[in-house]
């Protein structure tokens, strides 16, 4: 099927692109994403999601908007104040690309609901702000086989690495043990940096959808704005990763 004449226009810049093209645009919009955590990192990554014409988006978040979101989580608006996230998030979304249908996931992404969740979708955008929430989130994806986008923010810096379950090096290959307990007072954060990590996990869940270039996989990559500069760390597999480590999961 082609694309509508008015899909014509609003993807022209993609249809531009040797990489995408119409039947990268095709891909997109056949295309299954989930963001968990409407906030810093899950703003920027929806809308550039939205904007590309994903064709399904599953927004995940249980909170409400609150005064101190609205310095970095520009999904949410002043008068989005007490709303839910994710109806907060829907509507910006609507607005911006009608083609783009929305799941709204409203409860907390936990134990019961993941698999059945997570078999919904292709990619898995992990913009959440929880260490607990992270270390879920890589066992559900392992257990699902679903390929997701990591990220982690803190002041001045973000970091950011893509995980195709039992192929490449997983979260936990890196973060062994339980998770570190979340910090009680909230950390400072520079806006903008989620709102670069952000775009990356976005750009890394387009590129998945279209099999086009090189995922950012076995390197974990880190920014710090303030001296302005993105490290690349090669990691690799590790052999007693508790979760991608076990024989019995190793391909
Ligand atoms: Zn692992």
């Amino acid at each position: 099927m082609s694309l509508a004449p008015g899909q014509q226009q609003r993807y022209a810049r993609h249809l531009a692109l040797p990489q995408i093209g119409e039947a990268g645009q095709r891909k997109l919009l056949a295309g299954r994403v989930l963001v968990i955590g409407l906030g810093g990192l899950g703003s920027p990554a929806a809308l550039y999601l939205a904007a590309a014409g994903v064709g399904c988006l599953g927004l995940a978040d249980p909170d409400v908007v609150e005064w101190s979101n609205l310095q970095r989580q520009i999904l949410h608006f002043t008068p989005d104040l007490g709303r839910p996230k994710t109806e907060s998030a829907a509507d910006k979304i609507r607005a911006l690309n009608p083609d783009v249908r929305l799941r709204l996931h409203a409860g907390r992404f936990d134990r019961a609901h993941a698999a059945a969740m997570l078999r919904e979708y292709d990619f898995v955008v992990d913009a959440t702000d929880h260490f607990a929430t992270k270390y879920f989130i890589a066992e559900a994806c392992h257990a699902a086989g679903r390929a997701y986008a990591h990220a982690g923010i803190a002041a001045f810096a973000g970091e950011v690495m893509t995980v195709l379950p039992g192929h490449t090096a997983c979260y936990r290959c890196l973060f062994d043990g339980p998770p570190p307990p979340d910090p009680a007072s909230p950390l400072g954060l520079l806006g903008a940096v989620p709102g670069v990590i952000g775009c990356i996990q976005a750009a890394e869940a387009v590129k998945y959808l279209l099999g086009a270039g090189e995922l950012l996989v076995n390197r974990l990559l880190e920014f710090d704005a303030l001296a302005m500069t993105f490290r690349e760390i090669p990691v690799s597999r590790n052999p007693a990763c508790p979760l991608c480590g076990r024989p019995d999961s190793r391909d």
